[in-house]
């Protein structure tokens, strides 16, 4: 009995200690300053010493709501160089949480031109601006794509002449302000100067959008396919023979024609059928992994992408028997597969 007082009383004491602790400035200085380093500095997770092929999802949802996920983003980290895929809205602060090192990031490529596949693309022209990018912001996409990317300049002249002027030519030269924008097409390899990385876009069906692409990325031997969106024509499927990582959007129907049923406003019970003919089912996903023999599926731009796990047991009811070996993408989901093996890691980078 004496010793449980003696060890009550000491655990109160070191909770008053911390409590007055907490409230000593010069405590909460030392914590705030360990805090503040954190979030400023260090490169990790990136640049490890491994040579790797990384896919990160730096964006899972699609424009439906989704509390705490940012819209489409793929990151792919071939040895120390970085390519984005698309930056929807809210991909942005993700990649800023993560600390990408962006002066790391060799180009932004852009699978259609869909607001919820663009709309960061300011955000990583000021990150990438503020950290030394030495040229304009390199962007590749579709046909029309050095329209989106003028007019994102011509929104932005201000604001870059703001921070120009105020933090000086040093460090905002006007001379790297704005878009490298360059036209991709079809089955055509993207010229790149990372050693042993290919980058090959090819076109998808994502009508009436005129010009969509999904991509495929080899790096020593390890391979990935981003579906971007589609529908289910068997190109996807042709470009996924036996690749390790198959990356594709997919909407639920079922939950989807759910939906509709308890929309409140007739726009949205015609926007949730629109949808639903321009998209891949997790259905055909799941065939298409399955028949072109891909390592492992990540569904990503989920519609709708579940808010709990009922929604997500019922998105991926109609894929449980048909393919074994996948994973429904949050953000922050990331995949390693380093170049020395077969190996599939599946983790998450926060
Ligand atoms: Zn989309
Ligand atoms: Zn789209």
């Amino acid at each position: 009995m004496k010793k449980i007082l003696i060890v009550i009383s000491f655990a109160v004491s070191i909770f008053i200690i911390g409590l007055v602790s907490i409230n000593s400035h010069t405590v909460q200085d030392r914590i705030l300053n360990i805090g503040l380093k954190n979030i400023l500095s260090g490169t990790e997770p990136f640049l490890d010493r491994e040579d790797t092929l990384k896919v990160v999802v730096c964006g899972s949802r699609s424009p439906l709501p989704s509390p705490g996920r940012a819209e489409a983003c793929i990151l792919v980290e071939a040895g120390d160089d970085i390519y984005i895929f698309d930056l929807g809205n809210g991909s942005m602060d993700n990649l800023v949480q993560y600390q990408v090192p962006w002066p790391n990031v060799k180009a932004i490529l852009i699978t259609h031109m869909h607001s919820d596949h663009i709309a960061d693309l300011p955000d990583a022209h000021l990150q990438s601006w503020v950290q030394g990018r030495n040229a304009p912001l390199m962007v590749y996409g579709p046909e029309g794509i050095n329209l989106v990317t003028k007019g994102f300049e011509l929104a932005y002249l201000a604001d870059y002449q703001y921070r120009n002027e105020h933090h000086g030519d040093d460090m905002l030269p006007m001379s790297v302000a704005g878009y490298n924008a360059i036209q991709i097409r079809d089955n055509k390899l993207i010229k790149n100067n990372t050693p042993g990385l290919e980058i090959l876009p090819f076109v998808v069906d994502h009508y009436p959008v005129n010009s969509a692409f999904g991509f495929k990325i080899s790096y020593k031997g390890r391979t990935v396919v981003i579906s971007g969106d589609t529908i289910h024509d068997g190109t996807v499927q042709k470009y996924s023979k036996d690749v390790d990582l198959l990356v594709h959007s997919a909407i639920s129907i079922d939950l989807v024609e759910r939906m509709r049923e308890v929309a409140p406003l007739p726009q949205l019970n015609k926007i949730l059928f629109d949808i639903q003919d321009y998209h891949t089912t997790i259905k055909e996903a799941g065939e298409i992994a399955r028949d072109s023999n891909v390592k492992h599926l990540l569904i990503y731009h989920a519609i709708p992408t579940p808010r709990n796990t009922i929604m997500e047991s019922v998105f991926l009811r109609p894929i449980e028997n048909l393919f074994e070996d996948f994973s429904l993408s949050d953000d922050g989901t990331r995949v390693i597969m380093p170049v020395n093996n077969n190996e599939i890691v599946i983790d998450r980078i926060n």
